[in-house]
């Protein structure tokens, strides 16, 4: 099986500038590719990555500045050229199907596909998504205009056999297994008990990927992300803005630093520069010294959740 993996499409905030590209990204979690947010050239981006664009299901859209869904357009007009069959669903904030419904109206484009919308409107953590291997939450962020963050969850794997075990005992058949593997003991006809850990290895643990889109210093957030394995946390600007990018519904690097500390994440990739610091890993080197583990992405490379 493939392990759970995050590409960054696109990181920068929103003035265009030669070689960066507005928020997106892909992540790769048990069998599902979600794309999060779809800022402009984001299908330019996901060419590079290899990944057919059919097998995305999922698009989770923060809110409704053009940086973070300017590129949906036209990945849906992609997806009507090649007439493609699977239900697609976008959650995003009201306002969005509208949208969607004016380009399409005045181009004369008829999807052939079926197209549903999940309106998000809810200022509390909502379930939204849920299969058999992962669930998905809304993280209220607190930004200019009403946005969510998303937090990725996957769930419990079942074990894996411990097959010269399991064939010690006889009566264990194949039809037992999944019992096994969902950790219960197995109990003989003459009532031994055989106990899990005997037939089974220890499960990976689950992983989990929270997103958090634009936002300003928001401490309420913690409890969301409490030890999530990887956080994306925006910081459009360095400490010594630190008033203005509370004013402008931002953080610091240094604030999305103090968010990954206090939830005790495990890593912290930093994102949405201000195209006012050409220099960008004065951002790394901002919230390291808040916490360690904090890195500015590179764009198309894959991280390990
Ligand atoms: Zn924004």
């Amino acid at each position: 099986m493939i392990n759970s993996y995050l590409i960054i499409l696109g990181y920068n905030s929103s003035l265009p500038i030669y070689n960066h590209h507005p928020t997106s990204q892909i992540l790769y979690m048990r069998e599902n590719y979600f794309l999060i947010d779809c800022g402009e050239g984001t299908q330019s981006q996901l060419i590079k990555t290899k990944i057919k664009i059919n097998k995305i299901n999922n698009i989770f859209i923060s809110h409704l500045h053009g940086d973070h869904y300017y590129g949906l357009i036209g990945i849906l007009s992609t997806y009507q050229l090649l007439r493609r069959k699977n239900i697609l669903t976008i959650y995003s904030p009201k306002g969005l199907k509208e949208i969607i419904k004016v380009h399409l109206k005045w181009s004369s484009t008829k999807i052939c596909y079926p197209l549903k919308f999940v309106i998000l409107s809810s200022r509390k953590k909502e379930k939204i998504f849920e299969n058999k291997n992962v669930k998905i939450y809304t993280i209220p962020l607190e930004h200019k205009i009403y946005t969510n963050g998303f937090l990725f969850k996957e769930k419990k794997k079942l074990k894996n056999l411990n097959i010269d075990n399991v064939k010690k005992i006889k009566e264990i058949n194949i039809n037992d297994y999944i019992n096994i593997k969902k950790g219960n003991n197995f109990v003989k006809k003459d009532g031994t008990i055989i106990p899990n850990k005997f037939l089974t290895f220890k499960s990976q643990k689950p992983l989990s990927y929270a997103f958090c889109s634009d936002t300003k210093y928001s401490p309420k957030i913690i409890k969301f992300l409490k030890n999530v394995d990887l956080l994306y946390h925006e910081s459009t600007y360095l400490q010594k803005f630190k008033k203005l990018a509370y004013n402008r519904g931002h953080s610091t690097a240094i604030d999305a630093a103090n968010i990954a500390k206090l939830s005790k994440v495990k890593k912290l990739i930093l994102g949405h520069f201000s195209n006012r610091f050409p220099y960008i890993k004065l951002f790394e080197y901002e919230a390291k010294t808040t916490f360690k583990n904090s890195i500015i992405p590179k764009t198309l490379k894959p991280y390990k959740i």
